[in-house]
């Protein structure tokens, strides 16, 4: 692994997490069960107002506990953003269930309302109607939960939020401020270690229906029944979240707003700084977003055939980490046959798109750096 100068999005840890860790410890809860554990999945639910939360090992572990609390898994489809990280869909073969993906909107950039409606009722024709949606509020943007649920619920299509990018994140539905994380049957949020808050890896199903978040508790405890001995009525998973990782999290989570805060900042910072270069465009300006990543697009029609790869090698070599956007499932080798309903939104960021170092520990002086190597690849700008 490369020695960046400037990670895309670092940790942000500090003293608490060390007070809060060496808590945990002196405490000898180094148990995978223990009270920072229960401590802070109340301490997330409440954050984003939901009663539910169970933390896991990751948020793969916990979107595939979902998918099989759900009681989703062989024969089942299941409709996927296809602009995503991969996690999303590996979770439904996982479970056994059969992906197929569905493209995204321009608003957004999150799966595409239209689409999906077109979706579920093409392959509904096809006695093969899917079981849930996952929607993924993609670089902490929620998705269009009005439109998503409503197409949902009339045709009983179940609803899940992959919001592992998300936590701190806010959009408007119908009519009232809600929280990343509240939209769906469940949502599932991620603490790894590039995501907005950290436990340096794990996860986390929130919901509404505690029937759904005990089952989940269960599957991730090796579905061991409440008895004295051993004893289990079917497989479980060993995905439980520590109860030190826990207590990291709890630190953390006391400085979401704060990091939230300076990620936005980061955000208009570039806005400010780079927003003249022909051919750039950024990533929507949502009220609400968290700012996980700022991504650009350069079109190449526009910016005198500067292109994203050429901008990603010029900050490489000032030893500066930046990502293209995620390649969408579709495009990937691994899904090569699984069925995809396109629109081309997708194709275009992936092919275009570039995510700019954004993490909350990043001082005005490196993102002043970043914009001074970036403006390089334009000389007469
Ligand atoms: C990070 C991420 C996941 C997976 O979370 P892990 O904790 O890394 O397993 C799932 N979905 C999306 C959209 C993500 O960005």
């Amino acid at each position: 692994m490369k020695n960046w100068r400037i990670w895309l999005s670092p940790p942000d840890v500090g003293s608490l997490e060390r007070e809060y860790l060496l808590q945990a410890f002196d405490s000898n809860w180094i148990a995978p069960v223990g009270p920072d554990l229960a401590a802070f999945e109340a301490d997330v639910a409440a954050r984003v107002d939901v009663p539910h939360a169970a933390a896991v090992s990751s948020g793969t572990a916990a979107l595939h506990l979902t998918l099989l609390a759900l009681g989703i898994g062989e024969g089942h489809t299941v409709l996927v953003q296809s602009f995503t990280f991969a996690a999303t869909a590996f979770a439904v073969k996982h479970a056994g269930a059969q992906p197929v993906f569905v493209d995204s909107e321009e608003a957004t950039w999150n799966v595409d309302p239209g689409l999906v409606e077109k979706a579920i009722i093409d392959l509904a024709a096809q006695h093969r109607k899917p079981r849930a949606l996952i929607a993924v509020d993609l670089y902490g943007r929620c998705a269009d939960y009005d439109r998503l649920a409503a197409i949902c619920e009339h045709h009983g299509v179940l609803l899940i939020e992959d919001a592992a990018e998300a936590l701190g994140a806010t959009t408007v539905s119908q009519g009232r401020e809600r929280a990343a994380g509240s939209f769906g049957v469940a949502a599932v949020l991620s603490f790894n270690g590039n995501k907005v808050i950290t436990t340096g890896g794990g996860g986390m199903v929130v919901s509404n229906s505690e029937q759904l978040v005990e089952r989940v508790r269960h599957l991730s405890t090796q579905a061991r029944q409440p008895v004295g001995h051993y004893e289990h009525h079917e497989i479980g998973f060993n995905y439980r979240m520590s109860n030190l990782l826990a207590a990291l999290g709890r630190a953390q989570l006391a400085g979401l707003d704060a990091k939230v805060a300076r990620r936005r900042e980061i955000n208009t910072l570039y806005r400010q700084h780079l927003g003249d270069l022909p051919g750039v465009a950024f990533d929507p300006p949502t009220t609400g977003r968290n700012c996980w990543l700022t991504c650009i697009t350069i079109d190449p029609a526009k910016s005198g055939g500067v292109t994203r790869q050429q901008v990603q090698q010029h900050l490489a070599s000032q030893g500066i980490e930046s990502r293209p956007l995620w390649m969408p499932m579709h495009r990937q080798p691994v899904f090569v046959n699984t069925p995809a309903y396109n629109n081309q939104v997708s194709n275009r960021l992936f092919g275009h798109g570039l995510c700019l170092p954004s993490g909350s520990a990043l001082s005005d002086a490196e993102v002043g750096t970043i914009v001074k190597h970036m403006r390089e690849c334009w000389p007469s700008s």
